[in-house]
């Protein structure tokens, strides 16, 4: 089962934040670090078997705070009488274990941190779960010409080559141990004066002008065609996740779409893909009838 799902919230926040704001130093390599870590996360799942999730219970983005930082984890799946603690990475090349029991690049002796990192929340979780299950952690490593050298144990480490046999064999868990794996919250992004309004383009993802005949609009960025109603939702989910305590409005998105569609159609857009919610001049729209 499910228990919490893959969604890049702070990703899409920094998507949206780039084509309307100038970014820092900090968020643009935040944003290159959770697009490679989504691009990894999609890799992986892809290599699961599609079984394995009616089976073991999947937690993705557990982020374990302990006295100095926080941790985070791409995916735990807990079995029978197992807690898999799972940390990705798409490191290449020949690794060896060293003498401190560290993962380290074998030529020019870089030490990585994740067995490190493993080893801390495996005696985080150890303590929340009163010892109850066994785990196991490890670092999964999904580079093609990842290699580990043949002294090195293979203990904790997971090529993409054992993944197969690692999953086979996995049982439904019998107890409900979510709970007592609650997540460090997200740190929120800070506020900004400066966010250009507008529609992007659900091609080239640019804010651009469109123009517009019936149901469709024509990027005058990159010439091509999307329909109104895309770029439509796409707006108001990042208006959303840009601004979390606002609510949806006809006025809201009409300014939102630099009034270039006209207030009536916004209206009819809004009700169309999203659920009503408040009465008269309070009301305002829910997303959660829009299809993922
Ligand atoms: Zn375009």
């Amino acid at each position: 089962m499910l228990i919490n799902k893959r969604s890049y919230p702070a990703l899409s926040r920094l998507e949206a934040l780039r084509h309307r704001t100038e970014l820092s130093d900090n968020e643009m390599l935040q944003l290159k670090q959770l697009t490679d870590q989504k691009l990894l996360e999609d890799h992986f799942e892809s290599l699961m078997p599609p079984s394995l999730h009616q089976t073991v219970d999947m937690i993705w983005h557990y982020t374990y705070a302990d006295y100095h930082h926080d941790i985070q984890l791409n995916v735990i799946l807990i079995e029978a009488d197992t807690v898999h603690l799972l940390k990705l990475n798409d490191y290449r090349g020949l690794h060896t274990i060293n003498q401190q029991g560290m993962l380290t690049e074998f030529f020019t002796r870089k030490v990585k941190d994740d067995l490190a990192q493993l080893m801390s929340i495996k005696l985080g979780i150890d303590y929340l779960l009163d010892r109850r299950l066994n785990i196991d952690m490890r670092c999964v490593c999904l580079g093609s010409d990842f290699e580990l050298d043949i002294h090195s144990s293979r203990q904790q480490i997971l090529t993409i080559h054992d993944l197969a046999d690692y999953f086979k064999g996995m049982t439904a868990p019998t107890e409900d141990l979510a709970a007592y794996l609650t997540s460090a919250p997200e740190p929120v992004t800070p506020a900004r004066l400066h966010i250009q309004n507008g529609l992007r383009c659900p091609h080239c993802n640019q804010l651009s002008e469109f123009t517009q005949h019936h149901h469709l609009i024509l990027c005058q960025k990159c010439r091509q065609i999307s329909t109104l109603d895309q770029a439509f939702i796409d707006a108001a989910r990042e208006y959303l996740s840009l601004y979390p305590d606002s609510r949806l409005t006809k006025g809201i998105m009409y300014k939102w779409c630099n009034k270039k569609i006209p207030a009536t159609k916004v209206a009819s857009l809004l009700k169309k893909h999203f659920s009503a919610a408040g009465k008269t001049k309070g009301t305002y729209y829910l997303l959660e009838n829009v299809p993922l």
